[in-house]
């Protein structure tokens, strides 16, 4: 399969492009190596994949890149290019969240709509429900975000299905839920957990502690995404890793893994949902979706790979025109 990932060169779209290139697809990857954290976490995350024969890089900001002539030739394209982050959406950083978010997929919707795309799979979030009206949370809830960040990827979900419902663009949203792993954005709080542990920091918990998130494995997402798009299903779906755990059972459990570290409050912030938790039925008969790894699993190979010395790959310079 010819596929094509944007935001190839963050955390999600690097695990991604790994996985297509496992299973043998040709694989063209788009990022614009946004300043949203250290562009350098992007560059070490292209380097592996730049030494891959089935893999092309293309370095653009998806708002005004021509995009016919790459998505002409794609049999897929995964969209997980955006600004992430609920907490920095407030203010007037809003208007960077409506253009990487809301605009740039309307413009891959349409050039979708003009080049008779086969299938494109987004990259919705959780955050569309907010403090959602019920537990586990089906798909069917209203969603009522509680982050202006929540509101534009509502907003592209809906795009999308509107695309869909009007002129047959293929499209899946799939609805993730806190993803965690190695190399997750610097910004998320396991990222900053075991930062903290081993740099022997405090750690500012936002909140109490007590609140509670359905944190999904990243390598079991990606798996998802592939899944559903080759399947012949389209419409929107959670991905959800199968349990809900509190931030201070994350803490708890990162002693036990020989990670500990000190918190010292740090205050609740506007934009959190108080409580995640996924209903994962209808991933589960759409396209087979079964999360495998369970927390104490994943945050193992989180710690692990934040301890391992760099490998001779990530060691290589990148070429200045890689980038
Ligand atoms: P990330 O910031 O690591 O990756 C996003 C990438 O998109 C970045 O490398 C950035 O440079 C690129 N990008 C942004 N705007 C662009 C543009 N206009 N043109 C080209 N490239 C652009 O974030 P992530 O955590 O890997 O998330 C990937 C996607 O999944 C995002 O859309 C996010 O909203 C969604 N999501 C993530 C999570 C999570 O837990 N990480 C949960 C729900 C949804």
């Amino acid at each position: 399969m010819r596929a094509v990932v944007t935001g190839a060169a963050g955390f999600i779209g690097s695990h991604l492009c790994e996985h297509l290139l496992a299973c043998g697809d040709d694989v063209t990857g788009v990022d614009a190596l946004t300043d949203y954290y250290d562009p350098g976490h992007k560059r070490d995350n292209l380097r592996p994949l730049l030494a891959r024969r089935r893999f092309t890089f293309l370095r653009g900001d998806l708002l005004g890149l021509p995009l016919d002539p790459f998505l002409g030739g794609a049999d897929v394209v995964y969209h997980l290019a955006g600004q992430p982050g609920v907490r920095g959406s407030w203010g007037p950083e809003f208007a960077v969240y409506l253009e990487r978010n809301v605009l740039v997929t309307q413009r891959l919707l349409e050039a979708a709509r003009r080049t008779g795309l086969r299938r494109l799979v987004y990259a919705s979030s959780s955050s569309v429900y907010g403090d959602a009206e019920a537990y586990p949370t089906r798909e069917t809830v209203r969603p009522r975000p509680v982050s202006p960040y929540g509101v534009t990827k509502l907003s592209a979900e809906h795009l999308c299905e509107t695309y869909r419902t009007v002129f047959g663009v293929p499209a899946v949203s799939l609805r993730l839920f806190s993803v965690y792993g190695p190399r997750q954005r610097p910004d998320m709080a396991f990222a900053r957990l075991v930062a903290a542990a081993g740099a022997g920091r405090p750690f500012p918990l936002y909140g109490d502690g007590g609140q509670s998130r359905d944190f999904t494995y990243v390598r079991d997402v990606v798996t998802a995404m592939r899944a559903a798009a080759l399947s012949g299903w389209a419409g929107v779906a959670n991905l959800g890793g199968g349990c809900e755990v509190t931030m201070n059972q994350v803490i708890t459990l990162l002693s036990e893994l020989g990670a500990p570290v000190r918190v010292i409050p740090g205050g609740a912030r506007p934009g959190d949902a108080r409580r995640t938790v996924a209903d994962i039925t209808l991933a589960r008969r759409a396209f087979g979706y079964r999360p495998a790894t369970d927390l104490r699993t994943g945050l193992a190979a989180m710690v692990l790979a934040a301890t391992a010395p760099p490998t001779a790959l990530r060691a290589r310079p990148l070429h200045r025109s890689e980038v």
